[in-house]
């Protein structure tokens, strides 16, 4: 079926082969010294080794070229899932500190995802972050680039990085100066963290959609906010389970969330680093969490309706996935 995703991140979309091309292009060491054990270094087992992996891929980007090949290396993710739009999280913050800066990395980057919608996708609209650990600066950093920003495809500011330990409210004037400048708002919550970090996502910083959000699943009285406005949240199962907010995914709130009458969405986070793909987190859904196939075609249009997107682009967006899905539907 034709498929829509909210919540990944354009550098947690970097194979082992784009990343391997790119150290030897640019002669960066690598922890590893071949592509075989480059892809065994992908395979999740603790947060520590995945910043490592991370710290490491962010030494590769040298050139305006590694952007288009980070770029290109996702937008071929897409079309083999047959992904037909994605709203894709990047934090020009972090790139300040590589070879060419954070502003024309995202240059580079709009350059590139325009190029492929006109090429046929696929659609691709963008989430500014702040990556939370680097605090004030960076919400400072953020804020300042989307008002001075004039860029076509950017449709909201959003909040990333570790969650734990790093309260959600403190970045309340940086979301604030970006609502003004038109943005809409979304920040990650109630993942590493508890259902007040979802609270304050939605009362503080007024977010329209919570990536994760899973954790509200411990209040009723957060459940009941997330509904009353209408709040989707953007789930990631397998990054759930790597990060060990649950043991197993039978026990994975998403059911709660579901019952709750709460919208959600399936989602990838950060694909080859968590070892998966959307096709696996659908598949997952259906065999572990036991959802039917009526209802994870629900849970895929909920990935056109709670989209920032222009509502001309959705529309037709929504048209195009009726009209290619019609088992999904009737079963
Ligand atoms: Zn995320």
């Amino acid at each position: 079926m034709p498929k829509a995703e909210l919540h990944l991140h354009l550098e947690g979309t970097i194979s082992p082969e784009t990343l391997w091309k790119m150290a030897q292009k640019n002669h960066v060491s690598l922890p590893v010294s071949t592509l075989k054990e480059l892809r065994a270094l992908y395979e999740f087992e603790s947060f520590d080794k995945f910043v490592s992996l991370w710290q490491a891929m962010c030494r590769c980007f040298k050139s305006e070229f590694d952007y288009a090949e980070m770029v290109e290396g996702f937008a071929k993710d897409c079309r083999r899932q047959n992904i037909r739009y994605a709203e894709l999280h990047f934090t020009p913050f972090n790139h300040e500190k590589f070879a060419i800066g954070g502003k024309r990395a995202l240059k580079i980057v709009t350059k590139k995802l325009e190029a492929l919608e006109k090429e046929g996708g696929p659609i691709v609209r963008l989430i500014t972050d702040i990556p939370a650990e680097a605090g004030e600066k960076a919400g400072e950093y953020t804020a300042r680039l989307l008002e001075e920003e004039k860029n076509p495809l950017i449709v909201a500011i959003g909040l990333g990085g570790p969650e734990a330990g790093f309260s959600r409210k403190k970045f309340t004037p940086y979301f604030e100066r970006a609502r003004k400048a038109g943005y809409f708002c979304v920040a990650h919550a109630g993942e590493t963290a508890g259902f007040s970090h979802v609270r304050e996502a939605i009362i503080d910083l007024k977010a329209v959609r919570i990536q994760h959000g899973v954790r509200a699943a411990e209040s009723q009285q957060t459940l009941r906010l997330l509904k009353e406005r209408n709040i989707c949240c953007d789930v990631a199962l397998t990054s759930n389970l790597c990060l060990k907010v649950v043991k197993k995914l039978s026990d994975h709130p998403l059911k709660k969330l579901l019952a709750a009458k709460i919208p959600v969405t399936l989602n990838t986070d950060d694909p080859p680093f968590f070892n998966t793909d959307l096709v696996q987190e659908y598949t997952l859904a259906h065999q572990k969490i036991g959802l039917n196939l009526r209802e994870l075609w629900e849970i895929n249009l909920n990935g056109l309706r709670y989209a920032l997107c222009e509502v001309a682009v959705r529309r037709r967006l929504m048209l195009e996935f009726e009209k290619k899905a019609p088992a999904a539907q009737t079963n």
